[in-house]
């Protein structure tokens, strides 16, 4: 069922968890590079349709302070970051992320559009695509199942959390029932998901977010990405922790709760993110979360220390 050895190493290659890096080199048999781009789309929760606020937490880039300027073209986007990236990493394997705000709200025609001129670019060899459940029609879910058999395709929904209450603070808009929906028509069709979920949030306890990487176990989700909540400056949450000045998770607060969840999940579970990307100039807290390495780190320990790996305690 997993890679475990007896000696308790070398499950995922380095790592005691099923990471993205480990699963794109078995299919592309080289390190995968993700490029950010900016589609120029915008989102429900933002223009009026559901929302004007935005979720509480979302920055003014739309969750996608890393990307390209969007006024370029997807082709000089993808340029740029190459050659951004190639400082980095050497190799031939690229993934068109599109990150920012809600990536399948426009036409088809348009969506179309911008996906292929990504997908014809030198080394594209995979295209994600980040976006809300409530944004994927039946159009939408075609043209997702054409790229799928084009490209290797991923989608990414940012659920965060399966409690209404949370769901009602955060603004998100929509709600499980529509998760559901939008996950199961994504999986008849054979189309990778990955679900973010928001570590953390001040109208949780453990036991809730708990419940929430439960529901997510028992889903057989093929991606997960787990955030420390990030209060930015310019947010709604930022207001909202200045008024109440809620408790933040330390760092061994949050290795403990992210192992914990390790240990839960499918071990067939791909892990995109245990930690998110905050910019330094735009993060209030959590500080400690600028020390990306020092958190990857300490959860290895933890998992070394414990003996433990993804898997460990998972049962469907
Ligand atoms: S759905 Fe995404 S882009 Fe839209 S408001 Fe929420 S976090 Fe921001």
């Amino acid at each position: 069922m997993h890679n475990l050895l007896k000696n308790g190493e070398n499950m995922w290659n380095d790592k005691r968890y099923h990471t993205l890096d480990y699963e794109l080199k078995k299919i592309f048999g080289e390190k995968a590079i993700k490029l950010s781009i900016d589609g120029s789309f915008t989102c429900p929760n933002r223009d009026g349709t559901i929302g004007i606020k935005g979720c509480i937490f979302c920055s003014e880039r739309g969750s996608g302070d890393f990307n390209s300027d969007r006024n370029i073209s997807i082709t000089n986007q993808i340029e740029e970051q190459k050659q951004i990236m190639s400082k980095k990493w050497k190799s031939n394997t690229y993934i068109a992320y599109f990150q920012s705000y809600t990536n399948t709200y426009d036409s088809v025609e348009n969506l179309k559009k911008k996906f292929y001129e990504a997908l014809v670019c030198e080394n594209i060899k995979g295209l994600a695509i980040a976006t809300r459940p409530d944004c994927i029609d039946e159009q939408i879910l075609e043209l997702l199942e054409e790229l799928n058999s084009k490209t290797f395709l991923w989608i990414e929904l940012g659920l965060q959390s399966i409690h209404d209450k949370t769901a009602a603070f955060i603004r998100r808009g929509y709600d499980l029932e529509q998760f559901e929906k939008s996950y199961e028509l994504l999986k008849s069709k054979n189309i990778r998901t990955v679900v973010h979920l928001i570590v953390g949030l001040p109208t949780e306890n453990k036991e809730q977010y708990s419940e929430t990487l439960k529901y997510i176990a028992e889903k057989e989700i093929w991606g997960i990405k787990l955030h420390m909540l990030h209060i930015l400056k310019n947010t709604d949450l930022a207001d909202y922790y200045k008024k109440n000045n809620f408790k933040i998770l330390s760092r061994d607060e949050y290795v403990n709760i992210v192992c914990d969840s390790l240990e839960l999940l499918n071990p067939s579970t791909v892990i995109h993110r245990l930690t998110g990307d905050g910019k330094k100039s735009e993060l209030i807290e959590p500080i400690w979360t600028l020390d990306k390495l020092k958190v990857l780190s300490d959860i290895d320990k933890e998992l070394k220390l414990r003996d433990s790996y993804q898997g460990k305690n998972f049962s469907l």
